[in-house]
């Protein structure tokens, strides 16, 4: 009998299940690709199929957080960093491999694991009981999607990725920009300066209008337009197409709020919101876009204020199912309200191949360490395991949950040193905090 079921065999599936096999769990992986299903993007039938680009990117451990992840995944044994170093192509300081030769070495090194058993079945509700992983991604099978919005409420399961522009916080011009919320209006934790605002005037606004009419943008998919529940995410360009004053009545009114430079309400104005718990991140409010990357940093990088910020994450608007993790599961990725149940890859939350593996590889450890009766505490929140454990269950702001690579702006600042040095100081914080964890941490990491 299996001791663990895992279901969806993607990049996070596939982690978990080698993590608990190596650690000597019975693990059934349960993959509907091969058995009759197939997702709207996926192309193969093997186990952590690349579904886009072929780059786990920057693979610079010292001034990247994803690298940083690369370095902590392997320190933990992981298959998909295994698999991926095996699998390897010229990319400079990328790390890009060859998605056929990554996939089939996932496959094997599970096929041939005598812990593993994998079935091609598609699942369609949440298991009663027996500890559980689900996997599915972000395209989660219909019919379980249905099973977790019953289990989690509809509300908490999102079936699109409406992103706004992330920008960090030390990247914007409070010379131009200043802090307040409309009408000076006091929320329930607020003190009537939630939000920064970046005033237009009237030609500026007329300008910036006009560009996300002319910006380059990404096509509407078929299967996206079908989805439902897309109506309440429309992008900024879509509005903007509806008439010049659109935007002024709808995410730009600039009505209550006081530029403090002029005493006045401006023509127009960008509010940006908090984002993350350390304050360290904010979002553009009512900016989800298709525009294209590049244009996008060209139109925004014109917003007064605006002119040299650094974005932690641009728009967009994709299918994404995925569930509001901060409230509903535990620090160890376990579903409060059925805690049998554990989430991991994209569908918590998470973004990209390799946060949703290291996602994948926390639920495994978590999972064989609950049935060997061991506790191991979260990964320090310096580490980028515990950074990006941390916007999951618990750092992100709730009512504005949405999907986030790993970025520096997750770990807790070092405003203390210089900005140059900053990342290099941070990733070198991690390695010691990341290697003191380990040897306090009774897991086993597979050889
Ligand atoms: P997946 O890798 O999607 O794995 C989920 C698995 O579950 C799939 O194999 C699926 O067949 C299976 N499954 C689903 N439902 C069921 C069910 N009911 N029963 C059994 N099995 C089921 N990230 C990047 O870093 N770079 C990119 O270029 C990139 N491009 C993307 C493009 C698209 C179109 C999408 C949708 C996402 C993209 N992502 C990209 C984001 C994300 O990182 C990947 O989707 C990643 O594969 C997520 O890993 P995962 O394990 O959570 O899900």
């Amino acid at each position: 009998l299996p001791q663990v079921h895992i279901i969806g065999g993607g990049l996070a599936g596939s982690e978990a299940a080698w993590q608990l096999a190596q650690a000597g769990v019975q693990v059934r992986l349960s993959e509907m690709r091969g058995g009759g299903d197939m997702t709207p993007a996926h192309q193969t039938d093997g186990l952590a199929e690349m579904v886009c680009s072929n780059s786990f990117r920057s693979d610079d451990g010292d001034r990247n957080a994803v690298g940083l992840l690369h370095r902590e995944m392997r320190a933990l044994g992981s298959l998909i960093m295994r698999e991926a170093d095996k699998a390897k192509v010229p990319a400079g300081s990328a790390l890009a491999v060859d998605r056929d030769i990554f996939s089939e070495g996932v496959t094997r090194a599970l096929m041939e694991h005598p812990n593993v058993e994998i079935v091609r079945e598609r699942i369609d509700t949440l298991p009663a009981e027996g500890l559980t992983i689900v996997a599915t991604g972000p395209l989660t099978a219909m019919t379980l999607a249905g099973s977790i919005g019953a289990a989690t409420g509809l509300e908490s399961l999102a079936f699109f990725d409406a992103i706004a522009p992330i920008i960090h916080r030390d990247s914007i011009d409070m010379d131009i920009c200043w802090m307040a919320s409309r009408w000076d209006k006091v929320g329930p934790e607020g003190d009537g300066k939630d939000y920064i605002n970046c005033p237009m005037n009237r030609e500026q606004y007329a300008a910036f209008h006009q560009g996300l009419l002319d910006g380059e943008k990404t096509e509407f998919k078929q299967w996206e337009k079908d989805t439902p529940y897309f109506e309440g995410c429309m992008p900024i360009e879509v509005m903007a197409a509806r008439g010049l004053d659109t935007l002024r009545f709808g995410p730009m009114k600039p009505v209550g709020l006081d530029d403090p430079r002029t005493g006045r309400w401006p023509h127009a104005v960008v509010q940006l919101r908090q984002d993350n718990a350390l304050g360290t991140l904010w979002n553009m409010v009512g900016f989800q876009t298709k525009l294209k990357h590049g244009a996008q940093i060209a139109l925004f990088r014109t917003i007064p204020g605006l002119e040299k910020a650094e974005f932690a994450r641009l728009g967009g608007l994709h299918r994404n199912t995925f569930i509001q993790s901060p409230k509903l599961l535990d620090n160890e990725l376990r579903l409060k309200a059925a805690p049998h149940i554990r989430f991991a890859g994209q569908i918590t939350g998470c973004e990209g191949y390799v946060e949703s593996s290291a996602v994948g590889l926390l639920a495994g450890l978590y999972a064989a360490a609950e049935l060997a009766g061991r506790k191991i505490s979260s990964p320090p929140s310096t580490t980028a395991l515990g950074a990006l454990l941390g916007h999951i269950t618990g750092g992100a702001e709730v009512e504005n949950y949405q999907p986030m690579n790993v970025n520096f702006g997750l770990f807790p600042p070092m405003d203390d040193v210089r900005k140059k040095q900053r990342k290099e100081a941070m990733t070198s914080r991690a390695g010691a905090a990341l290697a003191e964890w380990i040897k306090q941490t009774p897991i086993k990491t597979p050889a």
